[in-house]
């Protein structure tokens, strides 16, 4: 694998950090590691532990991108990013960090409901973002979803490009769409073997048409439309397509997962925070009972893949005893916060703190997920929760309520709550919360 070495590296200014742009926040620098398709070997695992422990102060968080970053990081900027290279946890070209945003099923190539193996092409596609130096152009949150049609999905997630695998006339085919998420309508479709082909076709495009205030595929749809955008493309537009529905699996993310073949377990770190320890932990499980390997998913949760069945309830012991949240209807695996007062210095409150107060609150089994927000850019979530805790000062929010008619947060549910009050206000069962 080609190394690049830190000196040569200038990255872009961006807000966003990568794995070299280390961007200051008030508990020190942070490096995020982009993962591909999520994946992250145990010897990886590992070696990120090493370095939060070397470089930083030991704080790693799972991202809601499927990938990991490191917080706290002290002076040693060469020597952290040196580590993690070694570890082979950079991109095939140092300029193609930034580009490295395609999302995939944490069981791509593994789900039962799965109708394409995702692994191939995603393999192809992460190729072509990081060796192609135009689409070097494209921000750091320029963003791909390619679906499988697996059964654990995120669906919600707002992608600048999303394919979806799906059949026609026993043929394998992604329709795609722009600047949404695979359950929206599709804007065409193309042939499985020609999704990569779609996929350079539409990211020209964009750098073709975009000014350079448009970073994003919903700014240039805004102003250029659909319609113009896809003029010209040798693409599918049909009834089959137009009535095409992405089939929602339900189920969860948490606990003993079923894989076509053998067991998989998700494990979620609370508040997406794991410590070296934990990361240590699940790496050597993996190597014990599984297959080697752990897969950073959406929901800022690790699934360990191909678990040995006969020692799947140890595995899950022995991933509780290192603190790992291991089934949905524990209250903090619903819970999710921005860093907060802690280590943002935009935050207006210790989400972090207030959230494990507001979960102690949560009896009722399993709530529909929470999200507390020390301030309105809500930087930690990528689409709305059904219920949004805003922070208006410290220890203070008011509590919002997902309203697909309303723009935001949705409706305003109390205000100028504490952190009891308002998990007081949620402790209801899940489905009075969800819309
Ligand atoms: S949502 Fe605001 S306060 Fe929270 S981490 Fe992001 S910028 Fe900081």
């Amino acid at each position: 694998m080609k190394q690049a070495q830190p000196p040569e590296i200038s990255p872009r200014p961006s807000a966003c950090p990568g794995l070299w742009r280390i961007v200051a926040a008030r508990d020190g620098g942070i490096c995020r590691i982009k993962l591909p398709g999520g994946l992250l070997l145990a010897d990886q695992a590992e070696a990120v532990a090493d370095a939060a422990e070397r470089f930083a102060g030991g704080v790693i968080e799972a991202t809601n991108r499927g990938n990991l970053q490191i917080r706290g990081i002290g002076n040693d900027h060469r020597g952290l990013v040196e580590h993690l290279l070694a570890a082979g946890l950079g991109p095939r070209e140092a300029a193609g960090d930034d580009v490295r945003n395609l999302m995939l099923s944490p069981l791509a190539g593994l789900d039962p409901s799965m109708l394409l193996d995702t692994r191939p092409l995603a393999g192809q596609i992460l190729a072509l973002l990081e060796g192609t130096p135009r689409f070097h152009e494209l921000s750091a949150k320029f963003a791909v979803q390619l679906d499988g049609g697996e059964g654990l999905a995120m669906l919600e997630h707002p992608h600048d490009l999303w394919l979806s695998a799906t059949q026609f006339e026993q043929r394998n085919w992604l329709v795609f769409g722009l600047a949404g998420c695979p359950v929206d309508q599709a804007v065409g479709a193309v042939p499985a073997e020609q999704g990569l082909a779609l996929v350079r076709t539409v990211l020209q495009r964009f750098l073709d048409l975009a000014t350079p205030e448009q970073s994003r595929m919903r700014q240039l749809l805004a102003t250029c439309g659909v319609e113009h955008f896809i003029d010209g493309m040798d693409i599918r537009r049909d009834a089959a397509v137009s009535s095409w529905r992405r089939t929602k699996v339900p189920g969860t993310w948490l606990g003993v997962l079923a894989q076509q073949q053998g067991l998989a377990l998700g494990v979620a770190p609370p508040l997406g925070r794991l410590t070296p320890a934990m990361l240590r932990g699940a790496a050597r499980i993996t190597r014990q009972w599984g297959d080697g390997s752990l897969r950073l998913s959406p929901w800022q949760s690790l699934v360990l893949t191909s678990i040995d069945p006969a020692h799947i309830e140890l595995a899950r012991d022995q991933l509780m005893a290192l603190g790992m949240l291991c089934a949905p209807d524990v209250p903090l695996a619903r819970v999710t916060a921005c860093t907060g007062a802690s280590g943002c210095a935009k935050a207006e409150a210790d989400t972090k703190a207030d959230a494990v107060t507001l979960a102690a609150q949560l009896h009722h089994g399993a709530p529909a997920s929470v999200h507390l927000t020390a301030c309105p850019r809500s930087c930690a979530v990528a689409h709305v929760a059904p219920a949004t805790l805003l922070a208006r000062a410290s220890g203070r929010y008011d509590l919002y309520l997902r309203d697909a008619r309303l723009p935001g947060f949705g409706r305003l549910r109390g205000a100028n709550l504490t952190p009891e009050e308002a998990g007081a206000m949620l402790d209801l069962p899940t489905e009075h919360l969800d819309d």
